[in-house]
């Protein structure tokens, strides 16, 4: 029995995880599980799952439900969520939040020897190189959620080490992939959140659109894989069913297929190296399918894929400043407070006023974090609308 701890319960992954888990009651059990403002939700969860420990949003959400379910311990914030992540009897930790609030309950894990299944991305970009360092450190797994990790996971089974030559990210364009960049400037909320191929959570859903979750996950890759950034390569395919790949030295291009299902790296990060079918599995024929196409990924017209390549290669805090304007940024935009190219603007100018000099500490990073987001609410602020 794999004891699960589940970050984000009430979101998109935390939903198509609660699917996995109870499509094998008898291989997985959630011990834990937390959720931040969906009290509704969490509330059936509870009921379902009957998890030892939750961790929830705000005190009054805690009181209310902890009179509802006695048996069950509460906690608050990023108490609540460390302690869910760190709790005796939890094996691996999924990571379903959104944002950077997700560093420290996985830096926690990982320091308790849990093994983590990552979806919460945001994570990765923010602080890497003290997530993987740490995970070497305590010999923890790090096992990709994020549909082309996984599928670069997979397709590395078995591969010797210094035969892989490079990762071929896929990116599906998001909402707005067939309109020009002057098409965008009076793109709603409503039009962003209809992605094309993929229902997801609205954070993810914008920065699919912005072509900042391909940034995110060039910088998530590299830190995943340990690979360079001139050797990770993204390009533009439009129907979503080959997830990723990669290519050996010897010009092999080796591929994963599927549908556009969460379901499946989800359940393949808690089932590795074991393969289990999938419940109720979605209808995919190739044969249906008829054509896939690749094209070159447009640089001008995504400008936030070809930064995410810059503060990567800068490292440091870079990567943590591009993130963490884009949290702020893409949270202003859904709440209505700026319009939709206001977002790459913002990023942009957060980056562009960053500079680093020496090397930066977790401590650190974990300061210009806040000091980024600080700043970039006070520029909406002044600003408002463009
Ligand atoms: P959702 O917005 O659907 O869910 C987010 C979850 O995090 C919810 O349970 C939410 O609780 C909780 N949450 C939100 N804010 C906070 C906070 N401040 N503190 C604690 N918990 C919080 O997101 P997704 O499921 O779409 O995405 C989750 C992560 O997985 C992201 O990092 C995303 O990039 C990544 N990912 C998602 C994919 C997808 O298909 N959705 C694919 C690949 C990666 P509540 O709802 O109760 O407020
Ligand atoms: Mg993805």
């Amino acid at each position: 029995m794999k004891k699960i701890a589940l970050l984000g319960a009430t979101g998109s992954i935390g939903t198509n995880t609660v699917d996995v888990v109870l499509a094998y009651p008898e291989r997985f059990q959630i011990v834990s599980l937390t959720f931040h403002s969906n009290s509704d939700k969490g509330a059936q969860l509870i009921e379902q799952l009957k998890p030892q420990y939750v961790g929830v949003g705000s005190q009054a959400m805690k009181t209310d439900l902890a009179s509802r379910f006695p048996e069950v311990e509460f906690g608050v914030g990023e108490t609540g969520l460390v302690k869910a992540a760190t709790l005796e009897a939890v094996d691996v930790v999924l990571t379903a939040v959104t944002g950077s609030v997700g560093l420290n309950p996985t830096m926690a894990a990982i320091d308790a020897g849990k093994n983590i299944a990552l979806a919460n991305k945001e994570t990765l970009v923010m602080a890497g190189q003290w997530v993987m360092a740490a995970a070497l450190k305590k010999n923890v797994t790090i096992l990709p959620v994020d549909s082309e990790h996984s599928a670069i996971f997979q397709c590395l089974q078995g591969q010797k080490e210094g035969s892989v030559k490079e990762l071929v990210i896929t990116a599906s364009g998001g909402s707005f992939r067939d309109l020009t960049r002057e098409e965008l400037e009076s793109v709603t909320l409503e039009q962003a959140l209809k992605h094309p191929n993929w229902s997801m959570g609205k954070k993810i859903t914008i920065d699919s659109s912005t072509m900042m979750n391909k940034g995110l996950e060039v910088i998530e890759a590299h830190w995943l894989f340990g690979t360079d950034y001139d050797k990770i390569k993204v390009v533009l395919h439009k129907e979503s069913i080959v997830h990723s790949m990669i290519v050996l030295k010897d010009g092999a291009y080796l591929a994963q297929l599927g549908p556009s299902d969460m379901r499946e790296p989800i359940q393949y990060a808690l089932t590795y190296p074991t393969r289990l079918p999938i419940k109720n599995e979605k209808k995919f024929d190739l044969t249906e399918i008829g054509q896939l196409n690749f094209e070159p990924m447009d640089f001008d017209r995504f400008p936030m894929l070809a930064l995410a390549f810059t503060v990567g290669k800068k490292g440091g805090a870079y990567p943590t400043v591009y993130n963490a304007a884009n949290e702020i940024a893409a949270t202003a935009f859904i709440e209505g407070k700026i319009s939709y190219l206001q977002i790459e603007q913002l990023v942009q100018r957060a980056v562009d006023n960053y500079s680093e000099t020496t090397e930066v500490t977790l401590t650190e990073v974990i300061e210009i974090d806040k000091q980024t987001r600080t700043i970039v609410e006070r520029w909406i602020k002044e600003e408002g609308q463009l």
